[in-house]
């Protein structure tokens, strides 16, 4: 990987001239497994070593980590691989372990996130840390408790912080394990631009053959950098098997990896970007321009419908426009996910208008 842009607080010390990657197995199992994964990351543009060591696990009788034993062997990757080391921590009790065993980061999950009271307790344990901290977004998509979860770390003096973007659970099927939600994390960067944000591509895809793909999409928003699960033999893996890489794909991976400029100084570069700029405003006017219109008629309907005493909401005539505009959409190259969204958008902001003609 080659260069980036300007890095701030603990990931400026750091001095990388490429994204910063964590990487190492989902679980610690045994002493061998952790060493050998990590003899195999030295050397690489892999900083942090990773390993859960207190597993989160959905439904109890899985394998819930090996505990603080295995704080022993981060050690050791430390001693013999000169890699920094990572885990979860998601109480007081986890804390107070990690750093006295001098683990270098300490990340706090994703069910952890959601709750304020555990986020508070480990605020507490944590107070005055120079460990650097990073937080994962909570599993549901709500940015304020995860700007609420940096906030209670920062109120308790700590300094270097980051985020995890990890996705979102979903009830409904999809290819993702999570759901990336990739505007949330957009949002979580404006309000806290300074805080460096990592993409954890294995937790959002729950499949190693995605991996790539969503890493790259991470680098292209501008993403800090990346945590990957790694594992020598990720199929016989005692949790999140099925998402794991092997050293040598993700070695492979963080050369073909392509990293983007922020910007480019360049005269031409920026006169024609510009231009290209100016026309999405136009677009964009247009677009407001046109809605404006199409709630107008919208309001139009509400007041034939409240003269008639006709109910809003007609399934039929809304299931025959979204099948037409999903077709329409095709043919100029727009997904069927984006036509969906759009069109559910303007269909709730219609329903909304003619609701206040109605009740008016
Ligand atoms: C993990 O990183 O292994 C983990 C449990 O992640 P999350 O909190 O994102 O589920
Ligand atoms: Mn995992």
């Amino acid at each position: 990987m080659e260069n980036k842009k300007e890095m701030r607080t603990w990931l400026d010390d750091l001095k990388l001239d490429h994204p910063l990657v964590i990487a190492g197995p989902c679980s610690a199992e045994t002493e061998e497994q952790v060493l050998k994964i990590a003899h195999e990351l030295k050397d690489t543009d892999v900083s942090y070593f990773r390993a859960g060591i207190w597993k989160p696990r959905t439904r109890p009788g899985m394998f819930e980590g090996v505990g603080a034993l295995g704080l022993n062997w981060l050690k050791k990757v430390k001693e013999e691989t000169g890699m920094k080391t990572c885990t979860e921590v998601a109480n007081a009790a986890h804390v107070k372990l990690a750093i006295e065993n001098d683990v270098d980061l300490l990340w706090i999950g994703a069910r952890s996130t959601v709750s304020p009271f555990i986020m508070q307790e480990l605020a507490d344990a944590l107070a005055g840390t120079d460990k650097t901290v990073l937080v994962k977004n909570p599993v549901n998509p709500d940015l304020a408790l995860w700007l609420g979860g940096i906030e209670r770390l920062h109120k308790a003096g700590i300094k270097n912080l980051g985020a995890i973007h990890r996705g979102f659970s979903t009830y409904e099927k999809t290819k993702y394990r999570n759901i990336p939600e990739w505007q949330l994390a957009i949002d979580f960067k404006d309000r806290f631009p300074d805080i460096p944000l990592i993409n954890d591509p294995s937790h959002i895809t729950g499949k190693r053959d995605m991996v790539f793909d969503v890493s790259q999409t991470a680098l292209d928003l501008n993403f800090d950098g990346l945590m990957i699960e790694t594992h020598t033999d990720p199929d016989n893996a005692w949790s999140d098997a099925a998402q794991q890489v092997t050293p040598k794909t993700l070695i492979q991976m963080m050369l073909d990896l392509r990293i983007r400029k922020e910007s480019d100084p360049e005269e031409a570069y920026n006169s024609e970007l510009s231009n290209l700029r100016a026309q999405i405003d136009v677009v964009d006017n247009q677009i407001i321009d046109l809605m404006g219109k199409r709630m107008k008629v919208a309001d139009g309907i509400g007041a034939l419908k409240k003269e008639r005493n006709v109910a809003v909401l007609q399934s039929k005539r809304w299931n025959e426009i979204l099948g037409k505009m999903v077709l329409e959409g095709e043919q100029k190259g727009l997904s069927e996910e984006f036509i969906l969204k759009m069109f559910k958008a303007i269909h709730q902001e219609s329903i909304n208008h003619q609701e206040k003609i109605i009740k008016g």
